[in-house]
């Protein structure tokens, strides 16, 4: 292997991995360039391996988007619905959300991932109070709910502090914050596709803030559409140096790019090979966040299965109604069962364990696949 990488221009990265020293901008750059790709994803299944052996997470969880309305004109974006009343725009109430959960009492979920539009009308109440909800129906539940982007909008529309729309919803039973609404940091992209949201220094100084209130939080980056190799590694090194300050990023997940029924549909959605290097290059170049992830709905259930060979070592979970990525044109299936999620980690010769959203693990791999508590 070592004459491989050497061939493929790797040896020095290979070096400073062993010796386990930090990659560079210049490095993260070299690898997004390397036309060898199996030896950028054999580099990242070391580091893998290194930090979780073959364990392979997913959790049992619920998805809910309770509104599509949303202010804001993100050009990748197929869900978002201007106005209330607009042509397929919707808007949950409370009970209709609740429900979603009480639909499921006969489910052993761990957690909820709630994330929205940005609608201008609801008040701050309908948040809260869907939160202490879903906590009064399911005590137990964890509440992953709201993206940093949601947060920063609440702040403006509620007049208040970023650390006080927090410090609210928490006391009501928030748990944690989604990745979402990172897409890429660097200025250039946003003004193009995301110029009406919350910027990138803000969506980090939420998430350093969610930190210091004790939540753990996920970090995301949108790819393949008009992001340079550049601007993805650049990514990255924001989201890693905002690491060796605050420490509270769980997991990073870069998200596909999807073209269907948004404005960027010219684009050609990202191939299996990209989707499996920009999972390897984030292994490689975030040596202080604990997990990558692949989003199985964004890169499809097979690319998912190969990608534990590329550094991935969290699938997700049951999901189970997704929206966001079905809108923009998404063909996996909207869920998976526990059963079906253990099966696939196995046959790409990993060992399967369900965890609870802080990686507490609650099913080991020694379990049988077909457990009675498991969902058919
Ligand atoms: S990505 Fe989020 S913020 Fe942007 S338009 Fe869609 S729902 Fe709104």
């Amino acid at each position: 292997m070592k004459q491989r990488l050497s061939a493929a221009g790797l040896g020095e990265i290979a070096d400073k991995l062993h010796a386990g020293e930090r990659l560079s901008f210049d490095d993260g750059v070299r690898l997004f360039d390397c036309p060898d790709l199996l030896a950028v994803g054999w580099l990242a299944n070391q580091e893998r391996e290194r930090k979780h052996a073959g364990r392979t997470y997913y959790n049992f969880n619920i998805r809910l988007e309770a509104t599509n309305v949303c202010v804001a004109s993100c050009l990748f974006c197929s869900f978002a619905r201007l106005r209330p009343g607009d042509a397929g725009s919707y808007t949950m109430s409370l009970e209709q959300a609740w429900d979603k959960l009480r639909e499921r009492a006969h489910q052993p979920l761990t957690e909820i991932h709630v994330v929205n539009g940005l609608h201008p009308d609801l008040p701050f109440d309908y948040y809260l109070e869907m939160l202490r909800g879903f906590k009064r129906i399911r005590p137990g539940i964890h509440l992953k709910c709201f993206t940093a982007v949601e947060i920063a909008f609440f702040a403006d529309l509620y007049k208040m502090t970023d650390e006080q729309v927090l410090r609210d919803l928490q006391a009501a039973g928030l748990d944690s914050l989604p990745g979402g609404g990172a897409e890429i940091f660097a200025e250039r992209v946003r003004r193009k596709i995301c110029h009406d949201k919350c910027g990138t220094d803000r969506y980090l100084a939420i998430h350093k803030l969610a930190h210091g209130l004790g939540m753990r939080t996920n970090v995301t980056m949108l790819y393949g559409h008009i992001e340079t190799k550049e601007e993805r590694v650049d990514h990255m090194l924001r989201a890693r140096a905002l690491q060796d300050d605050s420490g509270g990023f769980q997991a990073f997940i870069p998200l596909a790019f999807h073209p269907d029924n948004n404005q960027m549909r010219k684009l050609p959605a990202p191939s299996a090979t990209d989707t499996l290097r920009v999972h390897a290059v984030s292994r490689l170049m975030l040596d202080n966040i604990p997990h990558v992830k692949a989003f199985w709905i964004a890169t499809g259930v097979e690319v998912a299965q190969v990608a534990l060979w590329f550094g991935v070592d969290d699938l997700d979970g049951t999901v189970q109604e997704e929206k966001i990525y079905h809108m923009a044109g998404a063909r996996t299936p909207e869920a998976m069962t526990t059963t079906a999620i253990r099966r696939l980690i196995r046959a790409a010769g990993r060992d399967p364990i369900e965890r609870d959203t802080l990686y507490n693990v609650v099913t080991g791999p020694e379990a049988p696949d077909e457990a009675p508590a498991l969902v058919q």
